[in-house]
């Protein structure tokens, strides 16, 4: 049962409400500890400015969000992978934990799954020669398998697993997986691969829940509590494994939590946090 200061917020959360100053105002304000930006925010904000702003709070950044979409434009053009330098870059800016990673679904006009998971791979070990210089984790995060033709072609964290043996066979602990128990909790093999990442390569953990019946596949995400996921265990085998970050909340949720009032939100969130995970 973590208290506020275990939590973080994903600024998707509020995004339809707040900036991201008002997201850092917010979170210090409910004693939140810690909070993860998406680049849009961030660049509207500036990226230094950002920096500077979250430096005067004790605030812990437990990932940017996001980088990745490796099958883009159909194959590692500059553009794609200089992109993904340029989040590197930002995330070593406001000193993130990690850098989160959607890697891309198929490319256009492809139907070949495979060739899409291969780009990934490749592209995810151009982004790591750079990351490593710079000493900036990647969190490959596994996506629910209903986003692999649009989103992510990497959808369990056996497979996100392999790709950061096949890349970090010494387990350094520079490329790793953000797991978001909306994406895996359905995988029978999550404990098990929960164990296989171990301290080394677990890097995030996203909660918020998944409603049933879920009425659209990207933003009717669930508030803590109000849905069928045992995030209360799952959070436990991640902290098992040696996992000791903040519990990041990310909800997309359209017709509700974009809806309401965002200090409504956040103490809902910590009220939930701490009940219900
Ligand atoms: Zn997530």
């Amino acid at each position: 049962m973590p208290s506020p200061a275990k939590l973080s917020l994903n600024t998707a959360t509020v995004r339809e409400q707040w900036n991201l100053k008002e997201c850092i105002d917010g979170c210090v304000r409910h004693g939140i500890g810690g909070i993860a930006p998406w680049r849009d925010k961030l660049h509207e904000a500036g990226v230094e400015e950002s920096a500077r702003i979250i430096k005067d709070t004790d605030l812990s950044v437990t990932g940017l969000c996001r980088g990745g979409w490796y099958t883009a434009e159909g194959s590692l053009t500059d553009n794609v992978l200089d992109e993904n330098k340029r989040a590197v870059d930002e995330a070593a800016q406001i000193g993130a934990a990690c850098l989160v990673m959607v890697v891309g679904g198929l490319s256009k006009g492809s139907r070949n799954i495979h060739a899409a998971r291969q780009l990934v791979e490749d592209g995810l070990g151009h982004t790591l020669d750079f990351a490593r210089q710079i000493k900036v984790p990647i969190a490959i995060e596994p996506l629910h398998p209903m986003y692999a033709g649009d989103r992510a072609c990497v959808n369990t964290m056996r497979q996100a697993l392999d790709i950061c043996d096949a890349l970090d066979p010494e387990g350094t602990g520079i490329i790793g997986v953000a797991c978001d128990v909306y994406h895996v909790w359905w995988d029978p093999e999550l404990s098990s691969q929960i164990k296989r990442a171990g301290k080394s390569r677990l890097l995030a953990f996203h909660v918020c829940d998944w409603l049933v019946p879920t009425n659209d596949l990207l933003v009717d995400r669930g508030m803590m509590g109000d849905g069928v996921i045992d995030i209360r265990g799952i959070r436990q085998e991640v902290e098992a494994a040696g996992f000791n970050g903040l519990n990041e909340v990310e909800i997309f949720s359209a017709k509700n939590w974009w809806q309401r009032d965002p200090d409504e939100v956040l103490e809902t969130i910590k009220d939930r946090g701490c009940k219900a995970t």
